[in-house]
C-alpha cells in the first residue's frame, strides 16, 4: 500500500499505517485521510458530511 497522504495538505505519514491521530472519511465511496491538523480544522465539515449521509 502507498503511504497515507492527507487529502487536504498532502502531508504524508511516516509509515504506511495511518497514525491514530489521523481521521479517515469516506466520501462518495472514496476513502480520504486527514492529518491531525486538518482533521481538527475540518472536524465539523467531516461530521456534517457523515450526518448528512446517515440522515
Ligand atoms: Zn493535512
Amino acid at each position: 500500500m502507498a503511504s497515507a497522504t492527507c487529502a487536504l495538505c498532502g502531508q504524508q505519514a511516516e509509515s504506511e499505517d495511518v497514525p491514530l491521530t489521523w481521521v479517515t472519511s469516506v466520501e462518495d465511496g472514496r476513502k480520504l485521510l486527514y492529518c491531525d491538523r486538518c482533521a481538527r480544522e475540518n472536524v465539523r465539515n467531516i461530521e456534517g458530511k457523515l450526518d448528512s449521509v446517515y440522515w
